[in-house]
């Protein structure tokens, strides 16, 4: 599978520019979406799920174009919603029933053994008899799950996924997912969450107010915190204005006083050591530092 997002911009009809030309080119396996409230990661989502029309550029699905073919790439997609709460009135297995007939799986006998199969996966087998609207918080969240990823898509969106998941459960999703990544299919994750990013995915974007201000590995991201994350050793009388002056990542007591993880390009007057940056180290270097494209009005 491969999609390609071409010069794709969305200006909302009060005027705010959601999406400003982006262009990401995606492959098989699992792909992270990562940004701030705000960035523009839903928006994006709801295009690739043709929930919504870009002002401008184009998506091109294995060489199709996504607005030209719209039924045919939804039917080859599960998504899940960022907001995914509305239930009709169906038992949980006949939720499922109900998704995988949307997502084409035609014959009754395959659906009913993808239904076992999918329940036993997010662990919702016990309650199969019970209607969606009465299950509890995370398992409705886990049905969700469920929902975007029966019928075998090809191309699986999922939008802030972890939210609402206990850490078991949080753990489990990214091991279903991974399971699935290894198959032909496009897993784009879309996370303001570091930890779901690094934990899962080999190629990333990070979105910031409609621009794609990097797109790569996790790996070569951190790469390029590499010599700018350092722990300060302050005193008491210095916890403030450390705070003051620099991006704090993390603060630990230590027995001079404290040690704080800050990123910068120099920490002249303290003493510190540089330290091995991770993805969050990275991801707020990148944030503070990196220019953004100019607005385009
Ligand atoms: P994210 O998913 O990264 O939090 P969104 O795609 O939801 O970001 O939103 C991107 C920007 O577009 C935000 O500033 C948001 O307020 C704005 N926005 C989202 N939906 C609409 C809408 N229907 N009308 C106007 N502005 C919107």
């Amino acid at each position: 599978m491969n999609i390609s997002i071409q010069n794709l911009t969305k200006i909302y009809n009060n005027g705010h520019h959601a999406l400003k030309s982006i262009n990401i080119e995606i492959e098989n396996g699992m792909f992270g979406l990562l940004g701030a409230n705000g960035a523009g990661k839903s928006t994006l989502m709801r295009i690739l799920v043709s929930l919504m029309k870009p002002s401008s550029g184009k998506v091109l699905v294995n060489g199709m174009d996504l607005m030209k073919n719209r039924q045919s790439i939804r039917a080859l997609t599960g998504y899940l919603p960022q907001d995914f709460s509305a239930f009709p009135k169906l038992k949980t297995w006949e939720f499922l029933d109900y998704s995988a007939r949307l997502g084409g799986l035609k014959s009754k006998q395959a659906r009913l053994s993808a239904i076992d199969e999918m329940l036993e996966e997010v662990g919702l087998y016990e309650v199969r008899e019970r209607y969606a609207n009465k299950l509890s918080g995370g398992m409705k969240r886990r049905l969700g799950i469920a929902q975007a990823l029966i019928g075998e898509p090809k191309i699986i969106i999922v939008d802030e996924p972890t939210t609402g998941l206990d850490p078991d459960e949080r753990i489990r999703f990214r091991n279903l997912l991974s399971k699935i990544s290894g198959r032909d299919v496009i897993i784009i994750l879309s996370t303001h969450i570091v930890g779901d990013i690094s934990s899962s995915c080999h190629h990333m974007a990070l979105l910031k107010n409609g621009n794609v201000v990097y797109n790569g590995s996790p790996h070569d991201l951190v790469g390029q915190a590499k010599g700018k994350v350092w722990r300060i050793e302050a005193s008491h009388e210095q916890f403030d204005e450390v705070n003051v002056n620099f991006n704090v990542i993390s603060t630990i007591p230590s027995t001079k006083g404290w040690e704080i993880d800050v990123v910068a390009d120099t920490v002249n007057g303290y003493t510190a050591n540089l330290i091995d940056p991770n993805l969050e180290h990275a991801y707020v270097y990148y944030m503070e530092h990196k220019q953004e494209q100019p607005e385009i009005i």
